[in-house]
């Protein structure tokens, strides 16, 4: 049946790179055949799924929306597409993505671009665009996207479906190709938070092979589903609501606010002086990592090569040149820039001072608070074409969600309702380190 939604939709809506549609049949006779024959089954068993083009996959390629990878298959499996094998979910194939998963549209993609499938003239939003897409058009029960500065929970808002940004470290990042690694994180988008707390434990856990991971006890989400919100504390920050905001945007999420109050949660207003210098930090450590990470896509080891060179020099720089897009080499450039002598003390250094403030402003607000309650994105889905030829405006929209990344916290962007042309209007809720139980009990209560 999803196969069937896919032929129907992906013509228009265009999330998928790449479709694995023999296989995944295969796979699901193998399950039937499994059931049938009374023997175990994983916990995904028989679950159409379907992956952002950022994790490695031997059976499909991995682009990542780039041409310097066109063709690439990847000799191992990330840790979470084992995962999700090793729990029988049917991976129905790749998605598409801003390149690198530099962006908030998907426009950004090298191969294509995927339209919001509640207005086919609109973003999805990015980078996981055809991960939200694929969910909110029905092509996919869940998807996995990634998220370094918001790409799992913009697009999720943009499509009205609900993504998780689990705390960093929960999943392994082991098999992402990386952009910057010390905000990087996996996490599932689905139609609710149901259906997240049901796949989450499959997806999460320690992983030696990602030294970032973090040891922890994964629970069982589902048990605190179904339960009601009375007695938690939520904090409203004025500085997620002040000038740039639409006003629609603002009136929907207040409103939100208002029914969690209505259903026994205590909502206040707090101050958070220092979220006001995320964006800017958030634009330096990402292109910063991002360059480094970035050095080794050099048309030698992986995918695309130019063909016509004399020296290895002029090899890389070719391959480079027209391997790359132009949004992927501009934050090449502004991260090799940061990094330079007698510039690194100016820009990354101080970002990451800009960073520990963030971190405490959170640590703060969670002494007193279980969540913060904010918008995903300064304005619903916008045209494709509307921003794209003026990238600070687009980093612009990023503003709601960079500081959870740079805190390294949980966050879940759901459905807070709609704008008066219809499109979905998404809703943030923050919570301390590994409080994914409390994300999801709230937003499973809003939802
Ligand atoms: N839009 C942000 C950027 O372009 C976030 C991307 C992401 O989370 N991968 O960097």
């Amino acid at each position: 049946s999803y196969l069937d939604n896919i032929e129907k939709r992906d013509g228009d809506v265009q999330a998928y790179l790449y479709l694995n549609a023999e296989a995944a049949i295969e796979k699901a006779k193998v399950i039937d055949a499994k059931r049938a024959a009374n023997e175990p089954l994983g916990a995904l068993a028989g679950i159409p799924m379907a992956i952002k083009d950022n994790m490695c996959t031997v059976d499909m390629p991995t682009t990542c929306a780039s041409r310097i990878l066109e063709g690439y298959y990847s000799p191992y499996n990330a840790t979470v597409v084992e995962k999700l094998y090793g729990a029988d979910a049917v991976i129905l194939g790749k998605l598409n993505m801003d390149e690198f998963a530099m962006g908030s549209t998907t426009e950004n993609s090298y191969y294509q671009k995927t339209h919001n499938p509640y207005d086919l003239e609109r973003v999805p939003g990015g980078s996981s665009g055809g991960s939200a897409a694929a969910v909110s058009a029905g092509e996919a029960m869940f998807t996995l996207g990634s998220d370094t500065g918001g790409s799992i929970r913009q697009p999720a808002s943009f499509c009205g479906v609900t993504g998780l940004k689990p705390t960093y470290g929960a999943i392994s990042r082991f098999g992402l190709i990386a952009f910057a690694s010390s905000l990087d994180q996996i996490g599932p988008i689905a139609r609710t938070a149901e259906d997240i707390a049901c796949v989450l434990p499959t997806l999460m856990g320690h992983d030696s092979k990602d030294s970032t991971s973090a040891v922890f006890d994964v629970e069982n989400y589902m048990k605190h589903l179904n339960q009601d919100v009375r007695g938690m504390k939520i904090a409203i920050p004025e500085a997620y609501f002040g000038d740039g905001l639409n006003d629609e945007v603002r009136k929907v999420v207040l409103e939100a606010a208002e029914t969690f109050k209505a259903m026994g949660a205590k909502v206040e207003h707090v101050n958070m002086t220092n979220v006001a210098y995320a964006l800017p930090a958030y634009y330096l450590i990402s292109s910063a990592e991002a360059s480094s990470n970035l050095a080794r896509f050099d048309g030698v080891q992986y995918g695309y090569r130019h063909e016509d060179f004399e020296t290895l020099e002029e090899l890389y720089m070719k391959s480079r040149s027209y391997g790359f897009g132009k949004e992927v080499k501009r934050r090449i450039l502004l991260g090799t820039y940061a990094l330079s002598s007698g510039y690194y003390d100016a820009y990354y250094k101080k970002a990451l001072q800009a960073r520990t403030l963030i971190k405490r402003d959170f640590d703060k607000v969670f002494e007193q608070y279980d969540l913060v309650l904010t918008p995903v994105a300064p304005t619903t889905a916008y045209k494709i074409g509307e921003k794209s030829s003026d990238p600070l405006e687009m980093y612009m929209g990023d503003i709601y969600t960079v500081p959870v990344n740079i805190a390294g916290l949980p966050a879940i962007s759901l459905n807070a309702g709609f704008d008066q042309q219809g499109l979905p209007v998404g809703m943030q809720l923050i919570g301390k380190t590994f409080s994914e139980a409390t994300l999801l009990r709230a937003a499973d209560a809003y939802e």
